[in-house]
């Protein structure tokens, strides 16, 4: 992990492995000091509490989470006091997505050999996963400290004169969608709307509102944008997202009306110059979601994750590249 200074006042904390789990962290240093996002489990929200403290004089008073997964908000405990806000769906939804016991439960079931043997058989790509996480992260010991103050279609800040603003954008990558835009700064903290040469994956929403979220970061025009995986970038970062998106519904879209299902259009949509970018078997889920669309179902419809693990697995198998979800 690493701190980079994106404006004056606004900074990151970048987790390089941008895959699932590896997030990013921002800080607006005014105000008494806004974390925007805290983390996957204690471990890392603790590094990225010692890389802000290089710049911050204090703990921050406010907390603001940009979605409910658990990659986004294990780490809120550790801010003792802090107002914690977030999009009025986040505090069910965090109970029911970003429950860490589910998490820590597979990376145990990793470390028995009896589970294992199961998994290897049943769920290679669950199992894949379980080692992936086991590798960097522990989830004992994460209480889920859900949001204080809770906005539903925006929300203003004055951090000593300087504003910062909350929009919700869900649900496109998850329910509670919302970016941070500080205007004098000209950055905006994106979530996981914004997935940085890395694959994006998203579960509640919908290819539409996605592509409208992203729309609308291009018309405000940052200087800087902080995703919520990757490398800090410009607003080319949400035009590729866009690309990618339009490029994976419309190949999903062919695959879909000559009758192949969202396993065989994966294993044959085309990378191309996605291929570079970290875990592209994660193309799977953005296909299922896809079909999900087709077949008309809600953009709330639960998912089968060890299917979709296994789903990105095979998918890597099939195309010869690294298992990396
Ligand atoms: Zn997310």
């Amino acid at each position: 992990m690493k701190l980079q200074q994106v404006s004056d006042n606004c900074f990151a904390v970048l987790n390089e492995k941008s895959r699932l789990c590896d997030a990013n962290s921002g800080l607006i240093n005014l105000g008494g000091g806004v974390v925007i996002d805290t983390q996957s489990d204690l471990s890392h929200a603790r590094r990225m509490i010692e890389l802000f403290a290089k710049v911050w004089p204090g703990m921050p008073k406010r907390v603001i989470n940009t979605h409910e997964d658990g990659d986004h908000v294990w780490g809120n405990q550790l801010f003792e006091g802090a107002e914690i806000i977030a999009h009025r769906t986040a505090p069910d939804r965090m109970k029911q997505a970003a429950d860490p016991r589910t998490s820590q439960k597979l990376l145990n079931g990793v470390d028995n050999f009896l589970s294992r043997s199961l998994l290897r058989a049943t769920h290679p790509g669950k199992l894949a996963i379980g080692r992936q996480l086991r590798h960097d992260y522990d989830f004992n010991g994460i209480n889920l400290a859900l949001p204080t103050t809770l906005f539903d279609e925006q929300y203003m800040l004055d951090l000593d004169g300087t504003r910062a603003c909350l929009t919700y954008v869900g649900p496109c990558h998850q329910t509670g969608d919302t970016i941070v835009h500080v205007p004098k700064e000209g950055v905006v903290f994106a979530g996981d709307v914004i997935f940085r040469q890395c694959t994006p994956v998203g579960w509640t929403g919908t290819y539409q509102k996605w592509l409208e979220a992203l729309d609308l970061i291009i018309w405000l025009d940052p200087e800087v944008i902080v995703p919520g995986h990757g490398p800090v970038c410009g607003i080319e970062g949400a035009m590729e997202m866009k690309a990618y998106l339009e490029y994976v519904r419309e190949e999903s879209q062919r695959c879909f009306e000559q009758g192949l299902t969202a396993l065989d259009a994966s294993k044959r949509i085309d990378l191309g110059t996605y291929g570079a970018w970290r875990a592209p078997a994660r193309l799977f889920v953005n296909v299922e979601r896809a079909y999900r669309e087709f077949r008309g179902e809600p953009a709330d419809a639960p998912w089968d994750m060890a299917k979709t693990f296994d789903g990105v697995y095979r998918v890597a198998k099939a195309k010869g590249i690294a298992v990396e979800f």
